[in-house]
């Protein structure tokens, strides 16, 4: 399996720190949009990507590698928020795994941060969000549009750090030949529509270029909020054939803007006869408990301040 990958974060036109946070290396990608304020929300969503980059260099993770992530990372930010400290973070991203035989993405999602398939043109939101919107979406109490505007609509039911032990949900995706995978922060998805996400996507054939567009096209709307993003090409057409290779990390590979092509202890791994296939769900969302919602909306936008241009990117990596 051939794996190319882009990201980019910005900390947004309003927020005075960025405290999201991202990972993209094989075999995991994946963003943390974390809540609490300044040394509180970017504490707990860097302490995330540490410990999910744990897995970078591996040749696949499993589900339990990754369940062991969200445990560690829950148990280090019980610990650091200690004496009435608040903070938090989401966690949603995909590794590569392996089932029967075959090559899958695991999908793995606690919080608003989302996961989306982009094939043959078309955008999947595959992961599903833990908060008090979704669920009244759920139960057929609003539509899109009230969504959008609901009062509640940043508040979380789940999060990691606010309950006792983490609840992510998980999904398997076939590896699909020609897919892309984009994962992203809420900055992004409550700035741009589903449809203008799909059109960058389409516009912009390398995964770096495309997460940089979509970056910028929060931008131009105003990025209320940090906004983080990862594209991840699964495979290329070119480099498609009947036995498609698992692959570990070449000596040496830089994290960034590129691609990932190497030999999973020499085994071939048959491709699925259907390039795309259905996503199956691994757990099914629970119903939220209400003692772990968790207020996105805590970080007040300063007053008419400046943007700091100077802020580098706070673009996380092992
Ligand atoms: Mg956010």
């Amino acid at each position: 399996m051939r794996t190319s990958w882009g990201s980019a974060t910005d900390r947004g036109l309003v927020r005075e720190v960025n405290e999201d946070a991202l990972l993209a290396y094989p075999p995991v990608f994946l963003v943390a949009d974390g809540m609490g304020g300044h040394d509180a929300g970017d504490l707990a969503s860097r302490i995330a990507v540490e410990e999910f980059a744990q897995l970078a260099g591996q040749d696949a993770a499993t589900a339990d590698d990754v369940h062991a992530c969200f445990t560690r990372t829950a148990g280090r930010i019980r610990g650091e928020f200690t004496g009435g400290r608040q903070g938090g973070t989401t966690v949603a991203g995909v590794a590569v795994t392996e089932h029967d035989g075959g090559a899958y993405w695991l999908v793995f999602n606690v919080g608003d941060s989302r996961v989306y398939r982009w094939s043959e043109g078309a955008l999947e939101q595959v992961s599903v969000d833990h908060s008090v919107v979704q669920e009244l979406l759920d139960l057929g109490e609003i539509d899109e549009a009230g969504a959008a505007q609901h009062p509640e609509r940043h508040v979380l039911t789940r999060a990691l750090g606010t309950g006792d032990a983490p609840e992510p949900d998980y999904w398997l995706l076939p590896a699909g030949l020609d897919d892309r995978l984009l994962i992203c922060t809420d900055g992004l998805t409550r700035e741009v529509q589903d449809d203008d996400i799909a059109v960058a996507l389409a516009a912009h054939e390398d995964a770096q270029d495309a997460a940089a567009a979509l970056v910028g096209l929060a931008l131009d709307r105003g990025a209320r909020d940090n906004v983080s993003v990862v594209v991840v090409d699964v495979a290329t057409s070119a480099g498609a054939h009947d036995d498609v290779h698992i692959t570990v990390p070449r000596a040496g590979a830089e994290l960034g803007a590129h691609q990932w092509d190497e030999m999973l202890n020499g085994a071939t791994v048959p491709r699925p006869s259907r390039p795309r296939g259905p996503v199956f769900p691994v757990t099914t969302p629970t119903p939220a408990r209400g003692i772990d919602r968790l207020r996105r909306d805590e970080q007040a936008p300063p007053p008419d301040e400046p943007r700091d241009e100077s802020t580098p990117p706070e673009e996380t990596r092992p």
